[in-house]
């Protein structure tokens, strides 16, 4: 099993600590029914995601999370029903990490609640790419008629 975690997200982020690699992710359709970020993906594939962050500190001594993933993903073409592979990333220029007791509503910046003894990635680059995965994938040959 892949692990991806930050243990200690404030003395990650104090000491500008980086965190890079491959991480597989196995994506399941059990909870597929009416969900339409996911109706187009290609069923019980397992991804591939490459992924870079970097913790940072500001002076209020908040702790930020810096970085990138991208991924190829197997998706269905909304319009032929083909195959097609779409690479779909995110980046992250100050994501603003906040512990399991703070409210995360009561930020304004974009934040993500984790535990900061021991930050697991994995779920959260989970739910990231789920968000990411386009609705309406389609083939560059395949137009809107
Ligand atoms: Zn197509």
């Amino acid at each position: 099993m892949d692990k991806v975690f930050i243990k200690d997200v404030p003395s990650f982020c104090r000491m500008n600590r980086q965190i890079s690699g491959v991480l597989s992710l196995e994506i399941k359709q059990e909870h597929s029914d009416g969900n339409k970020e996911i109706q187009n993906l290609v069923p019980d594939q397992v991804v591939q995601v490459q992924y870079q962050f970097e913790g940072t500190e500001s002076f209020e001594g908040k702790f930020y999370l810096k970085g990138s993933w991208s991924a190829d993903v197997q998706l269905m073409c909304s319009y032929c029903c083909e195959p097609l592979t779409e690479n779909i990333m995110a980046e992250y220029p100050a994501l603003m990490l906040v512990s399991e007791k703070e409210d995360p509503l009561a930020y304004e910046e974009d934040c993500h609640e984790c535990r900061f003894d021991y930050f697991d990635l994995k779920p959260w680059l989970y739910s990231e790419l789920m968000v990411m995965v386009p609705i309406s994938p389609k083939h560059s040959s395949c137009t809107i008629s």
